[in-house]
């Protein structure tokens, strides 16, 4: 058995995490991002950590990625008969994983505690920990004012210009035991290839994070979510342009560079080579799409792969 951690965020995290959980010789965990959490009518509801867990327990829409499968919406057409705003889509059955979050967190129940509990009634055999039991939350500025991460990204649909991101609450969040303990205990360590700034680094910025990353003895392996430049879906090569970043995976490795010392990217970025490799990191061409489960076990493999002869390396 290899022991793998992940730090991955909603779709583009999943999809690597579903492809580590199909090899049976590795034990996979899930180290989830929460900053996109938010509150919707009275509900704490928390879209990367609930993607992870769709996906991980087979319930996940597979034309979206995220979601339940087999959805129904009346509670919200009910909202939207009572005036409620209803942009944020949240399923019936969705709505019920939200009631029963709210519920216990507030009873006073530990977040963390709460996940552990709801992955194994979902029948998950991966872990899922959280980075931390605070609240921290993205927000967006743009040229009307600063949003919340999911006003930016669901009711806005990712259309204005991001000018500047922040995270709330990082100054009183601290990393949970759970991913100490991951990250302590790892042989591998992989970054997926979710979006550098708002899925990746309000995990990597948790006070603790970066002390226990450099603790840690696995090698670290990081994915980029870019190829030729583009994002596969959502806002991350625009957002690392309009912030000045450069909207490819050199861009995206910059992020990585003192964390990961080695990086996969596509053949279409078979240029940026000796780029990343100046960084100080060792650049894998590597097929990094991942259309159908198929092409995320194989990713998976590769990446076990690189980190097997990488140990063997290591031990001569
Ligand atoms: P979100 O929280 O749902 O937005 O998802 P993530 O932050 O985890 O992932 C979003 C990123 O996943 C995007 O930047 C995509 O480019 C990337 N992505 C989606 N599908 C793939 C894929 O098949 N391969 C790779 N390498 N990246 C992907
Ligand atoms: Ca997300």
């Amino acid at each position: 058995m290899t022991r793998v951690t992940l730090l991955a965020g909603g779709v583009g995290g999943a999809k690597l995490a579903e492809g580590l959980a199909g090899i049976p010789e590795i034990a996979l965990t899930v180290i989830g991002n929460v900053a996109d959490d938010e509150e919707f009518h009275g509900l704490w509801v928390s879209p990367d950590i609930d993607t992870m867990l769709y996906t991980l327990s087979g319930r996940v829409n597979r034309d979206q990625g995220w979601g339940l499968a087999d959805e129904s919406n009346r509670a919200l057409e009910m909202l939207n008969c009572l005036g409620a705003n209803t942009w944020m889509f949240l399923g019936d059955r969705d709505f019920g994983l939200h009631i029963y979050r709210t519920e216990r967190l507030r009873r006073g129940d530990r977040p963390s505690d709460i996940l552990t509990d709801i992955a194994s009634k979902l029948g998950i055999n991966s872990k899922i920990v959280l980075p931390t039991d605070a609240k921290v939350q993205t927000r967006v500025l743009t040229d009307g004012g600063w949003l919340s991460f999911q006003e930016y990204f669901v009711r806005e649909r990712c259309q204005p210009e991001v000018l500047e991101l922040s995270y709330d609450g990082l100054e009183l969040s601290k990393i949970t035991a759970e991913a100490e303990l991951a990250l302590n205990e790892a042989e591998l360590i992989i970054i997926a290839p979710s979006n550098p700034l708002v899925s990746i680094l309000p995990i990597l910025k948790i006070p603790g994070f970066h002390a226990a990353l450099q603790n840690a003895t696995a090698p670290i392996f990081a994915v980029s979510p870019l190829i030729a430049g583009k994002a596969l879906k959502g806002p991350a090569d625009r957002m690392l342009t309009s912030l000045n970043y450069r909207a490819d995976s050199v861009g995206v490795a910059h992020f990585y560079e003192n964390i990961a010392a080695h990086f996969l990217m596509d053949s279409h970025d078979f240029g940026l080579i000796d780029e990343v490799s100046k960084l100080g990191m060792q650049a894998y061409i590597a097929d990094i799409f991942m259309p159908d489960l198929e092409g995320k076990v194989r990713l998976a493999r590769e990446i076990l792969e690189l980190y097997k002869n990488v140990s063997r390396v290591d031990s001569k």
